[in-house]
């Protein structure tokens, strides 16, 4: 199941790739579904029931247009992203791979945006690219093993941990949550994607280019802490709520582990990418003053 935030309510899409279609959640069954997205989390297990037994034949459609879509979980009681979760990135950035939990901070709501944008760069901002596979929970989460992890998540899709390295580094102590979440600094999509769908959950490519030059490309099978242990280890610590976003790190490619350093400029295209979820598109602009 492929479920999307378009222009705001939960819809369902069907079609192959390139030729995505959408149903209505709300319409197609009458209201028993609200169309805020936010519901649809709230509401995981009976989604998913409603969804298998619908006949998408049989309804209403229409041709997705990208510019409508949203973050499939717009509206999270709780963002978590974890840093340091691949081998050569944790290199790349100066730091041993961590033995325990990786680094958890916070990528700010209002930086929430769909997966096609335009993304203003602030006044001497160092912003630099971070792929990430983001897992959406579907299910309340305490003290939750590993063996049970998956069933409390819902789904996954793309993600772009866009980060300004300035304000993220900045002194006495690092400012991860402000210098991560810029406007527009959090896209994803384009849809959340069930895991059925996918051949394997815990082996996916991913990768990002700018101006069409690869700049990352990764396999979430190197995750030092896969999805399963994320959200086992962060549901020992916190309640995870449904609708609740794990963006769960970078591979390596970053900009500022380049040398020289990296990044992006106004007028740059950077196109993200998971195999069998989907593609983010962002374009870069200048700030006006
Ligand atoms: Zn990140």
């Amino acid at each position: 199941m492929r479920i999307a935030n378009y222009d705001g309510r939960a819809t369902l899409v069907t079609g192959e790739p390139g030729a995505e279609q959408g149903v209505d959640i709300a319409t197609a069954t009458d209201g028993r579904f609200r169309p805020e997205p936010t519901d649809t989390y709230q509401n995981w297990t009976e989604i998913v029931s409603w969804a298998a037994s619908f006949d998408v034949s049989a309804a209403t459609t229409f041709a997705i247009d990208r510019s409508k879509l949203g973050a499939p979980s717009p509206a999270p009681r709780q963002v978590f992203a974890i840093g340091l979760n691949y081998d050569e990135h944790a290199a790349e950035s100066g730091f041993d791979s961590p033995e325990n939990l990786p680094p958890v901070f916070t990528k700010y709501v209002s930086s929430f945006s769909g997966p096609d944008t335009t993304v203003v760069i602030p006044d001497g901002g160092a912003v630099d690219w971070e792929v990430e596979l983001v897992a959406v929970i579907g299910r309340e989460a305490t003290d939750v093993s590993e063996d049970q992890a998956w069933d409390h998540v819902a789904g996954l899709t793309v993600g772009q941990d866009i980060s300004e390295r300035i304000t993220q580094t900045r002194g006495p102590a690092p400012q991860f949550g402000l210098g991560k979440s810029f406007p527009g600094f959090s896209p994803q999509g384009p849809w959340l994607v069930t895991t059925d769908e996918v051949a394997d959950r815990d082996d996916l490519e991913l990768g990002c280019s700018i101006d069409g030059e690869e700049m990352q490309k990764g396999r979430t099978r190197d995750l030092i802490f896969p999805i399963a242990a994320l959200v086992a280890e962060l549901s020992r610590n916190v309640t995870l709520y449904p609708g609740d976003v794990i963006f769960t790190g970078t591979p390596a490619g970053i900009g500022a582990g380049r040398e020289p350093k990296r990044f992006l400029q106004a007028g740059e295209h950077l196109d993200s990418w998971i195999t069998g979820i989907g593609e983010l598109h962002q374009t870069f602009v200048a700030a006006t003053k």
